[in-house]
């Protein structure tokens, strides 16, 4: 049918593309305005150190508040927002905002804890990131130990990129992690040379860990693995208390998931921390 058509089917099919470019072009502008009206916000969401139940850190989330969708998710937009280079501007005001509010927190008196960021791999590539931050960390006035940044293992790819940029992060003080630890490619070798203070075990380990023998056993020498390397570890997407009881078994040292508490407004966060940080700790 299609051959029989010709050129019509040709006519049709970039009709098709006609469009999708159209609904990329909408989103696209959307997504700018979004920038300029203070569209986003962060939630937050709890990480929890696994001894003591203690509240240490807090995994800031972007989320778009779209006027006629409602909340968007980050994986609706943070491609779009890559492929346009619009990220570089969202990244940078999520680590202003980040910073800040880990700041204003501790001058309300919280008790201090560190702020994660997610880095884009756009963002990690740029030169002057280290000179950023640092800009940031000194107009925020936050201390470097409390903020965190999250890069994935494929950014790590261009190793002579990835050695000097984490030591000049580190440099500053600032803590490093590998999210979504044991999706990608990471050589053992390397992860030596990288300056990093812990590893994010990615959630599809953890779903299965009680069902799937390989997940645990891959959980486990992870586990192992990073602190013969003298790196912490964090396990995200922890939901049930199974998994908890798994990972305190192994050593892990921090946990995060839905099990505690879902990524929350920021306003909910430090209005109910008390109530927040009891709650986490009844779930032990
Ligand atoms: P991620 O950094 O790996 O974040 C973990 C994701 O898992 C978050 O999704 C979080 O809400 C979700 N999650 C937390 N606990 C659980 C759980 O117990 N079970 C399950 N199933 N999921 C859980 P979210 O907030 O939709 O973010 C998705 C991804 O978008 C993030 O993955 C991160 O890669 C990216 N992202 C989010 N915020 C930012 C940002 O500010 N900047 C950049 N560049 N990327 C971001
Ligand atoms: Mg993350
Ligand atoms: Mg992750
Ligand atoms: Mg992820």
């Amino acid at each position: 049918r299609a051959k029989q058509r010709g050129k019509n089917q040709y006519v049709i099919y970039s009709d098709d593309m006609q469009t999708k470019s159209h609904e990329k072009i909408k989103m696209e502008t959307s997504l700018r305005r979004a920038i300029d009206n203070n569209e986003f916000v962060l939630y937050y969401q709890p990480q929890i150190d696994i001894k003591s139940g203690d509240i240490k850190g807090a995994e800031a989330l972007i989320r778009w508040m779209h006027p006629e969708r409602g909340l968007v998710s980050p994986y609706e937009f943070i491609p779009l927002a890559e492929e346009t280079g619009l990220i570089i501007q969202m990244d940078q005001w999520v680590l202003r905002t980040a910073c800040m509010q880990n700041k204003s927190w501790q001058e309300k008196g919280l008790p201090p804890m560190r702020v994660a960021v997610n880095l884009s791999s756009q963002q990690f590539s740029k030169e002057y990131l280290a000179e950023t931050v640092k800009g940031i960390l000194e107009e925020t006035g936050l201390e470097p130990k409390f903020l965190e940044l999250e890069i994935t293992e494929t950014m790590t790819m261009d190793v002579e990129h990835t050695i000097p940029t984490l030591r000049q992060l580190h440099g500053l003080g600032v803590q490093i992690s590998i999210d979504d630890f044991g999706t990608g490619y990471s050589s053992l070798n390397y992860l030596k040379k990288f300056s990093i203070d812990r590893l994010k075990i990615d959630q599809s380990f953890v779903r299965d860990i009680m069902t799937n023998s390989h997940d645990s056993d891959i959980v486990g020498t992870i586990i192992a693995m990073a602190h013969n390397l003298g790196l912490e570890v964090i396990a995200e997407g922890v939901e049930e208390k199974d998994q908890l009881r798994f990972l305190q078994y192994q050593k892990c040292n921090e946990v995060q998931g839905y099990y505690f508490s879902e990524p929350i407004p920021a306003e909910k966060f430090e209005l109910h921390f008390q109530e927040l940080q009891e709650k986490v700790k009844r779930k032990y």
